[in-house]
């Protein structure tokens, strides 16, 4: 990966803006937050290594819920401003904070009994920061630690969106009076972040894939998957659509988690919506086989590729 991509990456996370944006969603931020103040017997009196701390959120979480230490790790400038943060709330005494790339930089202890962090992107993977985390849980956490959260469940549903269609499809028809329809084909090709409205859904969902961030390793990020959708009703499947559920440790009492898709509260990942070239019309009970080879993308190291195989077509789609 070159350099001015990743300084690229970690400029973007310097802006206050994309900082409100996550704290501001408050699905993610409180699930976090719900996650270590409602089972404090986790954290009382562990060391925490917070990677990709950001303004410091989730270090200050696991101050209150009890942590002895933490030691927040951020590469980009914001960390500056986290450091004032820590301060400004007294915890500045409890927060380490670590400026640099986490695989670069020296930390204090050897070994984490916690480790906590939000890597997430859209359709679970793009930034593909979890690749950080799993080189931190190998490299600083405790044979008996935990990485929080710990599960994961990647969904499609297939979504019946006429309008979507017209409007960034349809609209290459006819621009003044002109034909532009190989227009479409770059449209089609790129994921579509945005979110999707649950009457839309016309399947159930489909787990393409379950991630363990305990065991998986950066080779599972590259996955195929096959999966059938179950067609709820007589429709128009405009697209496929992906999204992720996240849970916080699934074996405690008190088990938080919650979920990207289209039944549930929008979040800032929305969804991650691939249309198809031209709908498939499906029964209510038909089965659709269908096949998604997941990748990282070879020219852009945080970006990813999809290539779907649904009904008789083979697509591709660039999130990047
Ligand atoms: N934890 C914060 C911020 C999450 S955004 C919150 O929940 O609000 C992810 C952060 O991780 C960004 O600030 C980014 O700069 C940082 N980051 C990603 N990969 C990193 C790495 N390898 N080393 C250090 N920081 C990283």
């Amino acid at each position: 990966q070159s350099l001015n991509e990743e300084d690229g990456y970690f400029a973007s996370y310097t802006h206050h803006d994309i900082h409100m944006t996550m704290l501001k969603d408050k699905v993610r931020t409180e699930s976090y937050r719900d996650f270590m103040l409602k089972n404090p017997q986790l954290f009382e009196g562990k060391t925490v290594l917070d990677v990709g701390c950001g303004t410091g959120i989730l270090s200050m979480f696991a101050v209150k819920a009890g942590a002895r230490q933490v030691v927040a790790v951020d590469q980009s400038n914001i960390i500056y401003q986290a450091m004032d943060i820590a301060r400004e709330n007294n915890m500045h005494e409890k927060i380490t904070f670590v400026k640099g790339r986490l695989e670069d930089v020296v930390l204090p202890f050897q070994k984490f009994d916690i480790i906590i962090s939000e890597w997430m992107g859209y359709f679970l993977l793009f930034e593909a920061m979890l690749d950080s985390v799993l080189w931190a849980r190998d490299r600083y956490l405790n044979s008996d630690g935990c990485v929080y959260p710990d599960h994961f469940s990647m969904k499609v549903v297939g979504i019946s969106d006429q309008d979507l269609r017209k409007s960034k499809l349809g609209f290459w028809d006819d621009v003044y009076g002109f034909k532009m329809s190989c227009m479409k084909t770059s449209v089609s090709d790129e994921v579509n972040v945005r979110l999707v409205k649950e009457e839309q859904v016309v399947t159930e969902p489909a787990v393409i894939k379950d991630l363990n961030v305990m065991q998986c390793t950066v080779a599972d990020l590259d996955f195929i998957s096959e999966f059938s959708l179950k067609c709820l009703s007589d429709a128009e499947i405009t697209a496929v659509v992906g999204y992720f559920d996240t849970d916080f440790n699934q074996s405690c009492s008190e088990r938080v988690s919650f979920s990207t898709g289209p039944q549930a509260t929008p979040t800032h990942w929305e969804q991650a919506v691939m249309m198809l070239p031209s709908p498939i019309t499906v029964h209510a009970g038909a089965i659709i086989n269908c096949k998604m080879i997941y990748r990282k993308h070879p020219k852009d190291s945080r970006g990813i590729i999809i290539t779907l195989h649904i009904d008789k077509h083979k697509l591709k789609y660039t999130l990047s």
